[in-house]
């Protein structure tokens, strides 16, 4: 595994270049030739694509002369750790907000970003909902001017460069070319950035939360922004039977959340201990878990083809693993 040694665009662009695509054989696969983007070894500790969405927000603290790099997030917050640990190695002070009061013991991850050198500033809860505004960090006394601030999850437009700049990335490196690029989407700026760069297949997006139509609408706004027309998105809701080859480009899948983000149902847990054990591939319980459920659900039902070539993105979020022993 590589360890990202400097922060500019040249040295992180080397490393994701050599992220190793795995040819997987599995019977939860059947009739289609899956592989595996490994981005979560992009580097030991700064993986993930989070690690893709903060590239060009530390560059612009960097150029604004920046030293203090403020985020937020929950108590197993990928984001979180990724910030913090960037943080560690570029050398910015961090500072993590996070909701709720300070608990009598620290998540695993709260301890890790705290032993990266991460401040954490515990706020209430309806402090917390407001951390979309303006005036959020001066509300919570937070000096402004000094501060870069990047939304949770990193899903503001950097972070959507950054992984637009992560399919530019799979374009120049992938070893076949691919009928289809599966993601999973938390807020989905990861799968807008992918669906402006990746033009060569379809990209599809699964949901891990319960989000209606929020996924759908924010991703929509962002491929507007990205210069490119809604209408080649498409939401799919619930669990369609449908092929998936009958939507536009962009599909966003909705019926595979588990009952909501966070949510380990037994069949997942199945899932994920059957997908490990025929690839030898780790997942996160949050995120990739649900997409490559999702991915041989869809496989199994008919709805890919039979011999297409799918390539799925690993994005990381294994230290969360601890969060569900
Ligand atoms: C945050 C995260 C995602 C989702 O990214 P979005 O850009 O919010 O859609 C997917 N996988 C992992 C492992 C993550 O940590």
């Amino acid at each position: 595994m590589d360890f990202l040694e400097r922060l500019d665009l040249k040295t992180f662009k080397e490393s994701a270049l050599r992220v190793p695509y795995e040819r997987v054989d599995s019977h939860l696969f059947q009739g289609v030739e899956l592989w595996v983007r490994r981005d979560d070894q992009l580097d030991p500790l700064l993986s993930g694509n989070k690690a893709y969405k903060l590239l060009f927000n530390l560059l612009e603290a960097t150029e604004r002369g920046v030293k203090t790099v403020a985020t937020c997030g929950g108590a197993w917050s990928n984001h979180i750790h990724a910030t913090a640990a960037a943080g560690a190695r570029f050398g910015f002070s961090t500072l993590g907000i996070i909701r709720g009061e300070r608990p009598p013991s620290l998540s695993a991850m709260l301890e890790d970003a705290q032993r990266l050198g991460m401040q954490l500033v515990f706020v209430s809860r309806a402090q917390y909902r407001r951390r979309g505004e303006a005036t959020f960090l001066r509300e919570i006394g937070l000096e402004e001017n000094s501060i870069l601030f990047v939304p949770e999850g990193g899903s503001n437009w950097a972070g959507v460069k950054g992984a637009g700049f992560l399919g530019q990335v799979i374009s120049e490196s992938q070893p076949v070319d691919f009928d289809q690029l599966w993601v999973a989407c938390g807020t989905g700026a990861t799968f807008a950035g992918l669906g402006s760069t990746i033009k060569a297949s379809p990209v599809v997006g699964v949901e891990i939360l319960k989000a209606g139509a929020s996924v759908a609408t924010d991703s929509a706004c962002w491929l507007e922004r990205l210069g490119m027309s809604r209408n080649n998105l498409q939401h799919i809701e619930g669990v369609s039977l449908d092929p998936l080859e009958e939507y536009s480009r962009l599909r966003l899948l909705s019926g595979f959340h588990c009952g909501g983000y966070g949510k380990y149902p037994e069949g997942l847990k199945r899932f994920q201990v059957a997908f490990e054990r025929d690839t030898g591939i780790p997942l996160d319980p949050v995120y990739t878990s649900k997409l490559f459920m999702a991915l041989s659900y869809c496989v199994v039902a008919g709805k890919v083809p039979v011999g297409s070539r799918v390539l799925a993105i690993h994005t990381g979020g294994l230290q969360g693993r601890r969060g569900y022993r």
